[in-house]
Order: C-alpha cells, then sequence, then structure tokens
C-alpha cells in the first residue's frame, strides 16, 4: 500500500550515508561525530554491576531520583541555577528524544519555529510532523554567530518557539554572555519559548564558561534545556539525556516523554548518577581532553592545503577546501571517501538554503590518535 510522506523531503540523514561509504571504501570515518574511544572504566562496570544487581526493570518514567537530583545538582554548581530535581528535570533516551519531546509538547499547526542555520538535522522533522513550521535564519558567517537582528526581523505573532544550540553543531561556535542577553530581550513580554541544545555543554575550549540558558533566570523559565550524557561520558551508544525546564513546562514535557518511550534504559540511568556523584572531575576534565585532541589535529592539517576555521566548542573541525577542488560539498565528501579514503559531513547538509558558494566540511575530531594521523597523511596527499 502506498501512504502519502508526512516527510517527503526527508530521505536517509547524511550521518548515516556517509559512516556507510566509510565503511564500504575502508576509509578512516572523520564523518559522523562519535568517540571512537570509550568511557570511563569505572562507568562500564557500574552499568554491569547495575544489571547483574536487579536494576533491569523500568524506572520512574521521569527517570530514576538519584540521577535527577545529580542532574539538579550539577546544574546549580556550574550554572547557578536552581533545578527541582522532581518537578524539574526528565531523563531522556538521548538528546534526540528530548528534542522531540519539548518540541511535540508546544507545536501546533501553523505554529512557526525559528532554528538557526546550519542546524542540526533533528530539529525540522519534530517540528513538521507537529504541524509546525521551521523558519531558516543564517548564522553569521565565517564566525557562525548568531545575527540577532536578523532573529528579530523573523519573529511574527505566530513564533512559537527558537531553538538555539552552543556550543555548536557542525560550526564548533559557542555563544557568549552578551549571546544570552540578547536572547532574553528578544523573547521578553513574547510567547516564544527557547528550545536550547547544550549536548556539547562540557566541550568548551580556551578557559571560556559554557553559556547555558540555566544561567540567566528569566530565560531558564521560558526554556527546555537539553543535554546528552553520551557527549560527555564517550557513550553515544547508550542514547541517555535530560531536558529541564520549569515545572509548567516539564508537566507538558512529561506527558508526552510517557507515551514516546515511557522511561530510559534502567542500567545506563544507575550507572551515570553513580559516576556523576564520585567522579565530577570526568565532565571537568573534558574541555582539556577534547581542546588537546582539536589541537593535535590541527597540527596535523597544518601542512594539507585545507584552510582551518577556528573552533571554540564541540568536537568539530571545519575546513574550506576551496584550493583543492570546486565541486559542491557533497560531491566533494563522495569524492574524498573514494579516493582518499576520509570520511567527512558537508556542510551544506545543515542547511535549508546553503550559501552558493560555501565550500565547507565538516571534521569531527573525537578520534583516536592512530585514526587522526591515518587520516592526516592521507589528506596531506591532496
Ligand atoms: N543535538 C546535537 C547538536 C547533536 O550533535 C546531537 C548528536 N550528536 C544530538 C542533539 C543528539 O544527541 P543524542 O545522541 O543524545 O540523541
Ligand atoms: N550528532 C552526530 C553528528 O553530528 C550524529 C548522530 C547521528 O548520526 N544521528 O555527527
Amino acid at each position: 500500500m502506498n501512504i502519502e510522506s508526512k516527510l517527503p523531503k526527508v530521505g536517509t540523514t547524511i550521518f548515516t550515508v556517509m559512516s556507510q561509504l566509510a565503511s564500504s571504501h575502508k576509509a578512516e570515518n572523520l564523518g559522523q561525530g562519535f568517540p571512537d574511544f570509550d568511557g570511563p572504566q569505572a562507568l562500564r562496570d557500574s552499568l554491569t554491576k547495575a544489571m547483574n544487581g536487579g536494576f533491569n526493570q523500568y524506572a520512574p518514567a521521569s527517570g530514576l531520583p538519584a540521577l535527577r537530583s545529580e542532574i539538579a545538582r550539577k546544574s546549580r554548581a556550574l550554572y547557578g541555577a536552581q533545578v527541582d530535581a522532581d518537578s524539574e528535570v526528565t531523563v531522556t533516551s538521548g538528546a534526540t528524544e528530548a528534542i522531540f519531546a519539548a518540541i511535540a509538547c508546544v507545536v501546533r499547526r501553523g505554529d512557526e519555529v525559528i532554528v538557526l542555520d546550519p542546524c542540526y538535522d533533528c530539529y525540522e522533522p519534530a517540528i513538521e510532523l507537529n504541524g509546525g513550521v521551521a523558519v531558516h535564519v543564517s548564522l553569521h558567517a565565517p564566525a557562525f554567530s548568531v545575527d540577532w537582528q536578523r532573529v528579530r526581523d523573523a519573529i511574527t505573532p505566530r513564533t512559537r518557539m527558537l531553538i538555539v544550540n552552543t556550543p555548536h553543531n557542525p560550526t564548533g561556535s559557542v555563544f557568549d554572555a552578551a549571546d544570552l542577553e540578547t536572547l532574553a530581550d528578544i523573547t521578553r513580554d513574547t510567547r516564544i519559548l527557547v528550545l536550547s541544545d547544550e549536548v556539547y555543554e562540557h566541550i568548551v575550549f580556551e578557559g571560556r564558561e559554557h553559556q547555558s540558558v540555566l544561567r540567566n533566570a528569566e530565560l531558564a523559565a521560558r526554556s527546555f534545556v537539553i543535554s546528552s550524557f553520551g557527549k560527555t561520558y564517550h557513550c553515544t551508544g547508550w542514547k541517555v539525556g535530560y531536558c529541564v525546564a520549569p515545572r509548567n513546562l516539564s508537566a507538558e514535557f512529561r506527558k508526552v516523554h510517557q507515551y514516546l518511550t515511557f522511561c530510559t534504559f534502567t542500567p545506563a540511568q544507575v550507572a551515570l548518577a553513580e559516576i556523576l556523584a564520585q567522579q565530577p572531575e570526568h565532565y571537568l576534565q573534558l574541555p582539556a581532553f577534547y581542546q588537546a585532541r582539536r589541537e593535535q589535529f590541527r597540527q596535523l592539517l597544518a601542512d594539507t592545503r585545507f584552510k582551518l576555521l577556528p573552533v571554540a566548542g564541540a568536537y568539530f573541525q571545519l575546513v574550506d577546501y576551496s584550493a583543492i577542488s570546486d565541486k559542491d560539498d557533497l560531491s566533494f565528501c563522495e569524492w574524498l571517501v573514494a579516493n582518499a579514503g576520509v570520511a567527512a559531513i558537508p556542510v551544506s547538509a545543515f542547511y535549508e538554503t546553503p550559501p552558493a558558494d560555501m565550500r565547507l566540511i565538516r571534521f569531527c575530531f573525537a578520534k583516536s590518535d592512530d585514526v587522526l594521523q591515518a587520516a592526516a597523511e592521507r589528506l596531506r596527499q591532496l
């Protein structure tokens, strides 16, 4: 039977496509964003212990109390936010589920949601499935900062939500304190809710502080703040994330969450609660860990013909390849994986309408030394 697609523009994600190409060409995979190394041994031991110790049935739908209280504690310690673990924190099956639930619980037919291009791929399908319309506003290249005037100009009486992402995938740009203030100004006295995607909250460089919207009480009162343990503990396959939102927003969020998945994998919640309590140094040291990797990768690429853009956060390096090829970025990535044996992600995949002359691709540097070195060796030949 044929059905009319509810997502006619959607195909297989670029991350899956490039990972499949990487595997069929036996290429070094710097495309899809995931670490190719494991998280802390203690975390994996706790997970095994939890499974062998009887934590194998449904968790409470909103998340294990111990994990919710660690999330609230971390939000207080790092961002000064007064977060109530019982009513304002919900554990989800990855940030992706949280993003869907936050959009589904507020967006109605005809509502507009502003997204800032280039943006992560799961926002727009979630908006469309809920009858909303994504309104795309471009970040200001080459720094990929938010042009707040363009955001103001995009607001209409139908604007229901604004989605921000800092540190930013794919560009590695980050908010500064002024961005938060402007965001608060723009949304003051409106019905606009904020979805703040902060999955890379613990990966910010040069001693910067992550500008969580939780730092600003006025903003926090209208925001769904979403993060993911996948990025923080090198366990993207565990799919555990969370949403912090004020009580009234969390109550609506939980109505969707309880029917989307009901609850998240119990043993992982036990293990994450333990490591958050026992080893906060893991996430406190993550900036230094990834900054070293960023430096190593940039040095390895220094004598290639790629031009490296600055990276302030997250684990992605954008490079301009215009000295090597005048192909469009998708064709260049297809050529690169087949001919140079290195997979990357074309930045145009994150745009509704990519700038015509943009020649940028994204490499993920959350990869082991061997892989980064082997990839750089191949890229040096170009
Ligand atoms: N938002 C951004 C910006 C991401 O890069 C990702 C995944 N890499 C997600 C959300 C989804 O996170 P999760 O894997 O926890 O669903
Ligand atoms: N977020 C990852 C990236 O940007 C991909 C996750 C996925 O494949 N869904 O590469």
